[in-house]
């Protein structure tokens, strides 16, 4: 029996047999060709059916799990047909090189490319354009493709990486567990994984390299833990916390129709963070009361080219129409730091964290940042929309970005075009900076929004994505507990609305902390608010009280942890 750790993407628990699946690698010879016209011809044809057979997949993803994943695989259609794509291999072939050779040679440039940058929604960018070139190749080779649909009941998948074509093939009646050597938990295939309900452990390669087909292997998706060939008791253990894991889930789906109230009756918002309009149906599912962080960087990083105004107003507009009469406070453009847009020309610097991004780069691009803006101003005539800005380190920022407003405003008065005068702007607490200042920055904005992933970097110092550091990134550093405290006392202060959208506001451990320091609104992951609404109803407000002052009376982080851990409720 051996034991392994990954990424928990996906929740639950399976015990089944391994089923290693490669994907199948093609080779081809390179030759130089003579008439590239012709082999022009036989890429496109090789588009052509790749657009068919993708289209074909889409379709069985739709039906088995939903649009919205099916949405992935006609992603890869729109790669696939991008020009800044198809151009270079048009170029390639048009030198001489076999439309192999020109597909294989284009589709690496852009996979070093994106998988160099890191972030993790550019580096699932990387994957999108493998899987879309080992297709291509497959089908310039008549190689045939990788067919789990055929796979053994009880099976485990085991593969390198779980791409979105493969998880087409998956019969959910027979693949009971995911496991693979790459992908984090916003990778696709986790996307995918948690759609289909199957539990999923990634990002463990030790664990993959370790596994021979037919194996008994168990998936913990939750833990992120994989046990290979367990003996009798441990294989009873897990079946015993499968059942567990089933009913709590089954449990948490009371929680749907609920108020959002402490156990003495207080009630909180309950919002959840979303990345694109689709995702704030999925917060709806999830019965999540609006949106407490809409990240719109991605839908800067989907495309070659900045999203127009009236792209953006479509997709803020769709947003808060999902919601149903709900709040969807949207982040203007949170460009830098780990989140790259190649096409928006930003140079390379020391310290990326530190450095130009956020509204620092959004008030020195008027281009962008009134696009963005007005988009914005105009579907909040659809709902209630909020605007929230990042990174904000002095009210002067609050007051630049509230200066544009009215401009922006006065002409959109003008052109008669109708929009939420009353609008609100909020900002996010997320430096030290800005924790400092929060008493000035309440006075001047109308909502706090904590986010407690970028307010642990830098007010411990550390890089929220250095392993080497990460014993430090933690937000049950006294710092950063004082420094929420405060961040609530400020807003509380000004009588103005306070929440969090970092992922400590989902943490069982911090919850009672943040009843106790009086949080207002709770923003977590979609699959995470119902968890979020139960634990927050096992606390009253003394009880909370009593744990935070225990807490912040300690000095150690280890003391501080084991507190809240031994105290947590579930
Ligand atoms: C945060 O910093 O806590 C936050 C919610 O923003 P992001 O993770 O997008 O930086
Ligand atoms: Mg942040």
């Amino acid at each position: 029996m051996n034991k392994f750790s990954g990424i928990g993407a996906s929740g639950g628990i399976a015990i089944g047999n391994a089923a290693i699946v490669k994907e199948a690698v093609v080779s081809y010879e390179k030759k130089v060709i003579d008439n590239p016209e012709q082999e022009i011809k036989r890429l496109e044809a090789a588009f052509e059916r790749f657009k068919e057979k993708t289209e074909k997949m889409a379709l069985s993803i739709e039906e088995k799990v939903g649009e919205k994943e099916a949405e992935i695989l006609r992603g890869h259609i729109a790669i696939a047909f991008d020009p800044a794509l198809s151009d270079e291999i048009n170029k390639l072939i048009k030198s001489g090189k076999c439309a192999e050779e020109a597909v294989d040679s284009v589709c690496e440039q852009f996979i070093a490319m994106f998988a160099s940058i890191p972030d993790e929604m550019m580096r699932q960018r990387a994957t999108d354009i493998s899987d879309v070139k080992t297709r291509l190749l497959q089908i310039l080779t008549d190689n045939e493709p990788t067919d789990i649909s055929g796979l053994a009941p009880d099976t485990i998948l085991v593969a390198d990486d779980l791409t979105p074509s493969m998880t087409a093939g998956i019969d959910k009646e027979n693949v009971l567990g995911i496991l693979t050597k790459t992908g984090g938990k916003t990778s696709h295939s986790a996307i995918l994984a948690r759609a289909l309900e199957i539990p999923a452990v990634l990002s463990a390669p030790d664990a993959v390299d370790a596994l021979t087909d037919g194996v008994v292997v168990i998936v913990d998706g939750e833990k992120g833990e994989v046990i290979i060939d367990p003996d009798e008791q441990t294989v009873e253990k897990y079946k015993k916390l499968r059942e567990e894991y089933i009913q709590a889930k089954k449990e948490l789906s009371k929680f749907i129709g609920r108020k959002t109230q402490t156990a003495d009756g207080e009630s909180v918002m309950l919002f959840g963070n979303i990345g694109n309009p689709e995702e704030a149906k999925t917060v709806k599912s999830f019965d999540g009361e609006g949106v407490g962080l809409f990240r719109t960087e991605f839908l800067f990083m989907e495309n070659s080219s900045a999203p127009t105004e009236e792209e953006q107003f479509e997709a803020y507009k769709a947003a808060v129409e999902a919601l149903d009469g709900g709040s969807v406070i949207i982040r203007t453009l949170d460009v830098g730091g780990d989140k790259e847009i190649p096409y928006l020309g930003l140079e390379k610097e020391e310290n990326p964290f530190l450095g130009y991004r956020a509204v620092r780069f959004c008030l020195n691009r008027d281009d962008i940042y009134n696009t963005q803006l007005r988009a914005l101003l105009r579907a909040s005539a659809y709902g209630d929309i909020k605007i929230m800005i990042p990174l904000v380190t002095c009210v002067d920022e609050l007051l630049a970005v509230k200066e544009k407003l009215f401009t922006l405003k006065s002409e959109l008065d003008s052109e008669g075009i109708p929009y939420n005068k009353d609008i609100e702007v909020g900002v996010m607490i997320e430096t030290p900076a800005a924790c400092v200042s929060a008493d000035i920055l309440a006075k001047e904005a109308d909502f706090f929004s904590i986010g407690t992933n970028d307010l642990t970097q830098y007010t411990m110092a550390v890089d929220r994505g250095n392993a080497k550091v990460a014993y430090l990134y933690s937000e049950y550093n006294i710092a950063v507990l004082r420094s929420i405290k405060r961040i609530i006392e400020c807003a509380k202060k000004e009588g103005i609305v306070c929440g969090m959208c970092g992922e400590a506001a989902a943490d069982p451990n911090l919850i009672p902390l943040l009843i106790s320091f009086g949080l207002d609104e709770f923003s977590v992951s979609a699959t995470s608010i119902l968890k979020t609404r139960k634990i927050i109803s096992l606390w009253s407000k003394d009880d909370a009280d009593e744990l935070a002052n225990k807490a912040l009376s300690l000095t150690r982080e280890s003391e501080i942890s084991a507190l809240l851990k031994a105290n947590a409720r579930k």
